[in-house]
């Protein structure tokens, strides 16, 4: 048996044959045509062009039905590098001039934009070569009449192991036969591994050179909680992980089952527990699965398609599509948290800068980009008029800033006024509390806002000095560290001091070992991911707050966040052994 290990994006264990599909395959040599035989050479490429313009056009139209139309917008993204006027005249120059095949110019021209792409020092741009890949493969397959690995109509249940998989392939997944993939290449905040968590499937990317290790029908289980990935285990490991993947089954469906009930402890405290989504479509997962309503809407995935500035109808019709989902439950819509590791905004606004984390990313990019800023303010106005919509900015770090970021929103409700258009003028204003100068000073923002959300994940990275996304300083990233446990409990004494609500919306909310601490120091509002919301609910309704607050206070004594993790561990063993597993 062989274990490999990648970045867990989307958990979930699946078992059974691999499917292995086929690596650079399609990788083209430099071949020359007969100069006058040009003009035919260029009639195969337009058609063969006209051909995957049509295949991207079923697949927008497959993905908006099937998973909404934020994802169809990824091919209609593919489908404008497609038609680029400047694409074509590349490969129409390089076949005239050069008399190369259409083969070897198209693929010459798409790779030598995504080799760009992938220099330009910025994860988020690199993975977006992946793109001009994926149209690179397309239109081979087309030139070479190459009959296509046909993954949206399987017979057998696989587990597909690819060097990649680009978004139009994961988007099409047949789900009813895949159980899950692994590829070598990827990051965490790649639009594949978005995608495979909206399908729910588990999925490991970033895995390193594997493939040539294993051949088709070798059994393997993909392990989509921890990253791991092993191949041919033996009889005792597979019935070790088909025991462990059943319980878990079975859990899962006892607590969702109980999602309907409301999170209250057993001695009747209520916590509300929110989901945090990206795409509009998921708001419906979160009512599903018990939510009392949206804690965190990240309306930068309204950019996953591409850098093209989203209109204020865009954004309009986006937030209309969550308030019809989830009723008069509460939303936190939060503005655009674009740049560092999320999606970047229209080029032009976007600098190349070293340390993209501590750069101009989010309310500094809104604040520094007023038509982007204020296009945006307007739409979650206007749309709140119907349902109980609350505004937040992200990475606040200075009292100046979020005044600046106020005053842009009331400049905002005066031109909606001078122009008769219909909004809320009274919608409640909060902040993300993520940086540490935020926490330090929550005293002072409690009087300037009417609530906070704590965002534990930009927190850790920026109180530890560790990039949430780089595994090579993972070790150093630690939810459970005394200094951000510490920086939390300030946010929650200086939220209930001046009555005010305190959220934790960052990840370490969907973990269900965190939900005693967090209840324990006071906190009553959780935002977590859509699947982990039933498990938060149970571990509530399994503890009394005076439990929670000996749990927190016996924490907050330890100074080391390996004998913190250890404690929580065991206490929720304790309280649900079921979940602690
Ligand atoms: C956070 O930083 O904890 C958070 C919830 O925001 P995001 O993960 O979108 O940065
Ligand atoms: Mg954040």
């Amino acid at each position: 048996m062989i274990v490999k290990r990648g970045v867990a994006v989307s958990p979930g264990v699946a078992i059974g044959p691999a499917m292995v599909l086929g690596a650079a395959a399609l990788r083209i040599r430099r071949r020359f045509i007969r100069a006058d035989n040009a003009e035919a050479e260029l009639e195969r490429f337009r058609s063969a062009l006209d051909h995957v313009c049509e295949e991207i056009a079923t697949n927008e139209r497959q993905a908006n039905e099937q998973i909404g139309k934020q994802y169809g917008a990824i091919f209609s993204a593919h489908l404008q590098l497609a038609r680029d006027p400047k694409l074509i005249s590349e490969v129409d120059e390089l076949v005239r001039k050069r008399h190369y095949s259409p083969e070897f110019a198209s693929s010459h021209v798409l790779r030598k934009y995504a080799h760009q792409l992938q220099n330009l020092g910025n994860p988020y741009l690199a993975e977006r070569a992946n793109d001009l890949f994926d149209l690179e493969r397309r239109i081979l397959r087309n030139l070479l009449n190459e009959q296509k690995e046909d993954l949206a109509h399987l017979t057998e249940d696989v587990i597909v192991l690819a060097h990649n998989l680009t978004p139009s392939e994961t988007a099409v997944l047949d789900r009813k036969h895949v159980l899950g993939f692994a590829t070598e290449i990827g990051g965490a905040t790649s639009h594949t591994a978005i995608l495979a968590g909206a399908l729910e499937l588990p999925a490991i990317v970033g895995v390193g050179h594997f493939l040539t290790e294993i051949s088709g029908g070798t059994t393997v289980i993909l392990d989509g909680n921890h990253g791991e990935l092993l191949i041919d285990p033996d009889e005792d490991t597979i019935a070790r992980y088909r025991d462990a993947a059943q319980k878990a089954r079975a859990v899962a469906a006892r607590i969702l089952s109980l999602s309907p009930r409301t999170a209250e402890t057993k001695d009747r405290t209520r916590i509300h527990v929110y989901g945090n989504i990206e795409f509009p479509e998921e708001a419906e997962h979160c009512i599903e699965r018990g939510a009392d309503g949206i804690g965190l809407y990240r309306t930068e995935f309204l950019y996953l398609a591409g850098a093209r500035e989203r209109t204020e109808q865009d954004h309009f019709n986006a937030y209309r599509a969550v308030i019809e989902k989830v009723g008069d439950r509460p939303i936190v819509i939060r503005t655009l948290d674009l740049g560092a590791d999320k999606v970047l905004p229209a080029e032009e606004t976007f600098e190349r800068c070293a340390n993209p984390e501590l750069g101009l990313r989010s309310i500094r990019l809104s604040l520094d980009n007023l038509q982007l800023f204020k296009t945006q303010l307007r739409a979650i106005l206007r749309a709140a008029t119907t349902g109980q919509v609350s505004v937040m900015f992200p990475l606040i770090s200075s009292l100046l800033e979020l005044r600046q970021a106020k005053m842009i929103l009331e400049d905002v409700k005066e031109d909606l006024t001078d122009e008769g258009v219909e909004f809320n003028a009274s919608v409640p204003v909060g902040i993300m509390v993520e940086v540490p100068s935020a926490a330090l000073m929550a005293v002072e923002f409690a009087r300037e806002v009417d609530f906070f959300s704590i965002g534990t994940n930009d927190l850790i990275q920026y109180t530890l000095a560790a990039d949430r996304s780089d595994p090579a300083v993972a070790k150093y990233y630690n939810s459970a560290d005394p200094a951000v446990l510490r920086l939390i409990r300030m946010v929650v004494r200086a939220g209930a001091e001046s009555g005010l609500p305190v959220t934790v919306c960052g990840q370490m909310s969907s973990d269900p070992k965190f939900v005693p601490l967090f209840v324990g120091m006071g906190l009553r509002n959780l935002s977590a991911t859509p699947q982990a919301v039933p498990e938060v609910k149970e571990v509530i309704r399994s503890l009394t707050i005076a439990h929670a607050e000996q749990i927190a206070a016996s924490a907050m004594e330890l100074d080391l966040a390996r004998d913190i993790e250890g404690f929580l561990r065991g206490e929720l063993k304790r309280i649900c052994p079921d979940l602690a597993e």
